[in-house]
Formats: structure tokens, C-alpha cells, sequence
């Protein structure tokens, strides 16, 4: 079993009320990857720049992510994106977007990459998430995930490419942005009539939902006392939720699904104890099992005494 994943990979600056960091690894791909592999083995793809130094290699080699396909622009910079976030943590204002190497790259896969069973398409421009799309031609499992910077500038390129995947993950505001319609289950409809089977609709601290042709399921957030930095949360959930599909061998039926949507909030819930993939670094398989019996427990009806 193996997942590939083509997305940003950055340096971010973010403020949140709790503090901010000038310059910390980031980027959709890298909180991704580093999410998925307590799972299944994540190979990663996308450009980088001079900047991009044995240090932040060394924090994806120590997750075992294999990044034989990040190619190194020599003279390039790499993705920056600058960020901040007021008392509501549950939106990113964005300060700063610079593509830099993202620019002109044009993805050529290895062999490995493009057998992967499962592919994700994190975010990062559409035209791109398209090229990689095309060439995975072991891919038996497509995700995608965006957000409004895409929506508002590619919209056209971003339809068309969700025309190519069978899962998406979108934030409510998302949902309703490209879809043009306010209702979030009329939104998610429409998303599905272009082509995709599961949208996953991101809550931030409310949770996440999952919407099938037949079937719905809700999950709050893990209830946090500490929540640090939201960056990276949407990632690691997806990290979590298509890890875990990955190593449960990628049937969409509804029982997998719900577990992945339980994998992911609590990769998530780890995500945000700290500043970006902080937190991730350090995390153990074993406190990622632990977080999830107890998510599991609050969360089912069954579980109470019945009086
Ligand atoms: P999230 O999981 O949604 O919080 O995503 C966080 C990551 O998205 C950050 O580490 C940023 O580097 C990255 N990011 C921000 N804007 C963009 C963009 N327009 N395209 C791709 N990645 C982005």
C-alpha cells in the first residue's frame, strides 16, 4: 500500500492571538504527509528552492515519508505563505502567498509515485493537481482538497479536476464559494454531480461531516483546552482519514469511512496543540490509538448506561 501526494510544500510565517513563528516548515503536502505515515508509506511530490535545506528534509525522512519526487529548483524559492488568525481560529486570514517554484514546476512522477494505490491532490493549483492526476495511473482512490485563493482565481481548472477524483474535502465557506449555493447539503449535491462519491465539508472547531449518495455522518471536534494554531488542521485530517483508508485497503463502505472521519479529527486535534506540524513531529502511534478510543467512546450513543 502505498499514497502519493502532490501539494504545497512551504515555509510559513503565522500569527495567532497565542503567539507566531517567522519561518516554520509547511505546506498542505508536508502536514499531509507527515499525518498519513502512522498509516501507510507517503510519497511526496512538488518543487522546491534553495531555501529548502537538509533540516526540513530530515523531519519528513523521520516519518519515513519518501521524497525521491521533490525536485530541487536550483536558484528557486520555495512556496511561502503568510498567515493569520484572530480569536475565531476557524479562519485563516492570508497575509502573503508567493508560489515562487510552484510558478512554472511541472510534475514528472517516478515509477513509484505512479503506482501508488491512493492519491491525493492537497492544495495547490488545480491546472497542477490535474497533471498529477493524469500520470497515476496505478490510482484507485483520487482526493482532493482547495480552498478560496483556487476558487476565486481557477475555478474553471478546479471543477474540471474534481470531475477526476472520488473524495473531496472542502470547508463549509468552501462548499458554499464554489457551488454558489448557500445550503451545505444542496452544496454538497452539486459537488457530487461533478463527478466525486464522498465530500467531506470541514467544520474547524465544530467538526467535519461526510455526505455519500445514501448516507451522512457528523463528528464534533476533539473537545481541546489547548488550541494553539489551526494551520495545518484540514490537512492533517486528511492525512489521518486517507492514511487510514490507505491501510484498510480502500473500500468506501460506510463503517471504513466513519473511522477514517474519526482518524482524521484526531490527527487534527494533534495538529493544533501546537504551531504548525510542531506537534505532529513528535506524536506516537500509540497516543494517536489512545486519542481515537476515547473519540470513539464520547462519540457513540451506545456506550452510555442505559438507565
Ligand atoms: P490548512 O490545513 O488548510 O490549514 O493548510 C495549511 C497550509 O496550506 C499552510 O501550511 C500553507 O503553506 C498552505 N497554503 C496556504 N495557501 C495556499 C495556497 N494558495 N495553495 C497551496 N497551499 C497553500
Amino acid at each position: 500500500m502505498s499514497l502519493t501526494v502532490v501539494g504545497s510544500i512551504a515555509f510559513d510565517a503565522i500569527k495567532t492571538p497565542f503567539g507566531e513563528r517567522e519561518r516554520i516548515l509547511g505546506g498542505a503536502a508536508t502536514h499531509f504527509s507527515l499525518a498519513a505515515s502512522f498509516f501507510t508509506n507517503v510519497r511526496v511530490v512538488g518543487p522546491v528552492g534553495d531555501d529548502f535545506g537538509e533540516d526540513e528534509y530530515a523531519v519528513l525522512h523521520a516519518r519515513g515519508v519518501n521524497t525521491d519526487d521533490i525536485e530541487y529548483v536550483e536558484g528557486g524559492r520555495t512556496f511561502f505563505w503568510a498567515g493569520e488568525y484572530e480569536y475565531d481560529l476557524n479562519s485563516a486570514k492570508t497575509l502573503d502567498t508567493q508560489l515562487n517554484v510552484f510558478g512554472d514546476f511541472q510534475p514528472k512522477l517516478s515509477e513509484g509515485s505512479r503506482n501508488s494505490e491512493m492519491l491525493f491532490l492537497a492544495n495547490i493549483q488545480p491546472d497542477l493537481q490535474r497533471e498529477v492526476r493524469e500520470q497515476s495511473s496505478g490510482a484507485q482512490v483520487v482526493a482532493l482538497d482547495s480552498m478560496n485563493y483556487w476558487i476565486e482565481s481557477a475555478r474553471d481548472s478546479l471543477v474540471k479536476t474534481i470531475g477526476t477524483v472520488d473524495l473531496v474535502f472542502l470547508n463549509d465557506a468552501e462548499l458554499r464559494m464554489l457551488t454558489e449555493e448557500p445550503n451545505l447539503v444542496r452544496a454538497t449535491r452539486k459537488v457530487m454531480e461533478m463527478g466525486p462519491s464522498v465530500v467531506v465539508a470541514k467544520q474547524g472547531e465544530y467538526g467535519a461531516a461526510l455526505f455519500t449518495d445514501d448516507a451522512f455522518f457528523a463528528l464534533p471536534a476533539f473537545p481541546l483546552e489547548t488550541v494553539v494554531d489551526p494551520t495545518g488542521a484540514g490537512d492533517s485530517f486528511a492525512g489521518g482519514f486517507l492514511g487510514y483508508l490507505d491501510s484498510a485497503g480502500r473500500s468506501l463502505d460506510e463503517g471504513t469511512l466513519r473511522r477514517a472521519m474519526t482518524y482524521g479529527s484526531t490527527l487534527a486535534s494533534f495538529w493544533v496543540e501546537a504551531f504548525g506540524s510542531e506537534r505532529g513531529q513528535e506524536l506516537t502511534r500509540e497516543e494517536i490509538d489512545d486519542r481515537y478510543e476515547m473519540f470513539r467512546r464520547i462519540t457513540t450513543i451506545e456506550s452510555v448506561p442505559t438507565g
